[in-house]
């Protein structure tokens, strides 16, 4: 009897660390951080759907991910365009029944321009891009996060959503309102038991930011802002976002927590 008891323990224990039985949607999952969170979610026993705009590259990850036995799907999807977001999330709904526990809104982009130069449609790309694709995706999302009982969303957000750097300032104010949506919807939908979370990383070695790397002197200033030393890498990125998914981080909604070596708190910055 009691070593039953201590099975069906351990049993709840391992359920704690499992995505096992659960569906999810990363979007952007061909590159960067977004195919190290789809293989992080798969790993935990998940299945996933991902999208991009790109459909060659996309059938190249299915394969990928096919061989190494992970349950995905991929459609092209442009996040920008609100008819191709709402065929994302019907596809979505009719593949996992109506039902949704995870959410991972990653798309986004950046360049850089001082404030003065950006022009109207720097504005509709940056926003629209990092802001209002991950804001309508939520919203689409909402019923099928809400029928699964157990819903999660992560915003893959940045450092510098919190910080001002020197990254642009349309990028920096769209990630520090995709921090805000991720408090207020914590609080609007914690009634759906629906937890909502944003992840603000430091420089990651990306596609996204691969040409800049090649110059020696930037990359070897990036290096020297971390305590740590060095930039992330996409895994170390994953692993964060996995685990506000799980049943382990059940209690944690509405905040932004930083991966980023140290370098928010660096205080060394700026003595
Ligand atoms: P990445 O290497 O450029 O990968 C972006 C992924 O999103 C690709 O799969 C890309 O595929 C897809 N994508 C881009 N625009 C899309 C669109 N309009 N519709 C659908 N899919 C689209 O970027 P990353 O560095 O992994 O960045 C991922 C997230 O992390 C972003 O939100 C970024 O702001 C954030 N972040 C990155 C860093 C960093 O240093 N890398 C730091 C802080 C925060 P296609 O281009 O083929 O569509």
């Amino acid at each position: 009897m009691a070593e039953t008891k201590e099975i069906d323990n351990k049993e709840k224990d391992s359920r704690r660390w499992s995505l096992d039985g659960m569906t999810a949607l990363v979007t952007g999952g061909t590159k960067g951080i977004g195919y190290a969170v789809v293989e992080e979610l798969c790993g935990l026993g998940a299945k996933v759907h991902t999208c991009s705009r790109n459909q060659a590259e996309l059938s190249e990850c299915l394969s990928q991910w096919h061989t190494k036995g992970f349950r995905v799907t991929g459609s092209v999807c442009d996040v920008l365009s609100s008819s191709q977001r709402e065929e994302l999330i019907h596809k979505v709904s009719s593949m996992f029944d109506g039902k949704l526990n995870i959410l991972i809104n990653n798309v986004g982009t950046s360049y850089r321009k001082p404030t003065v130069e950006y022009t109207p449609e720097d504005m509709s790309i940056l926003m629209n891009t990092n802001f209002d694709s991950a804001y309508n995706i939520s919203q689409l999302a909402h019923p099928l996060l809400k029928a699964s009982g157990a819903g999660s969303i992560v915003f893959v957000s940045s450092v510098a959503g919190l910080l001002a750097v020197n990254v642009g300032s349309l990028y920096s104010a769209a990630k520090g309102a995709i921090n805000q949506l991720a408090k207020n919807l914590a609080c609007e939908w914690a009634k759906d038991s629906i937890r909502i979370n944003s992840v603000a990383p430091w420089f990651i070695r990306t596609p996204l930011v691969e040409p800049s790397l090649g110059n020696k002197e930037f990359s070897e200033a990036l290096n020297s802002r971390t305590p740590l030393g060095r930039i992330g890498e996409p895994k170390e990125v994953s692993s964060m976002v996995a685990f506000l998914c799980l049943p382990a981080a059940s209690y944690i909604t509405g905040q932004t927590i930083s991966v980023d070596g140290g370098m928010a708190v660096n205080g060394a910055l700026y003595s």
